[in-house]
């Protein structure tokens, strides 16, 4: 077993309360950085950042952030649903650390995003509904992971369907969604 436990602290996302989730702050008990790249290649649609050791991917809609000591975890209600996907991740794994000699590890890089992609597909109006005072602030946010798409709430109602469907397919081709 690689990862033996983990510490779990459960916030807010600094956001509009629409947005219906929170963040899941997870201090590892063991380092996990040498298996992020046979991780890579067992998940479609990662980002992977090799220098920093840092993957981004989604599953089952939960979005991850791992790092080698430190995971964060979005797109979860509570801390029920938080604890249920960091008891998948744990066990992911450690499924893969004992299969890692029958895995080609992989070092792709996925998509790269900047804030300047996400705010083209924003309505750009600048609204404020999310609790930012710009669209560019919101994608910049966004990138940082310090917000959720959701919290965009004109840009899931009626008018931007083309936005909409670009903008969740880009985040989810970089392992954001
Ligand atoms: S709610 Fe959406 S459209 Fe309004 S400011 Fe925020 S990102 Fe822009």
């Amino acid at each position: 077993m690689l990862l033996n436990d983990y510490h779990m602290e459960i916030s807010l996302p600094a956001c509009s309360p629409s947005a219906q989730t929170v963040i899941a702050t997870v201090k590892l008990s063991d380092d996990i950085g040498a298996i992020l790249p046979y991780l890579n290649s067992q998940v479609k649609g990662a980002n992977f950042d090799p220098e920093g050791s840092i993957l981004r991917f989604s599953h089952e809609g939960r979005a991850f952030t791992i790092h080698r000591d430190h995971v964060g975890i979005f797109k979860i209600a509570n801390a029920g649903e938080a604890r249920d996907a960091m008891d998948w991740l744990k066990a992911f794994v450690n499924e893969t650390y004992e299969r890692r000699t029958a895995i080609e590890p992989s070092y792709r890089r996925g998509v790269e995003l900047n804030p300047l992609q996400i705010y083209k597909l924003l309505p750009g109006t600048n609204c404020k509904e999310c609790g930012e005072a710009t669209c560019f602030a919101f994608a910049a946010r966004l990138l940082k992971e310090e917000i959720d798409v959701s919290a965009c709430a004109p840009l899931f109602e009626d008018g931007y369907p083309e936005k909409r469907e670009k903008l969740v397919t880009l985040l989810r081709e970089a392992g954001r969604l």
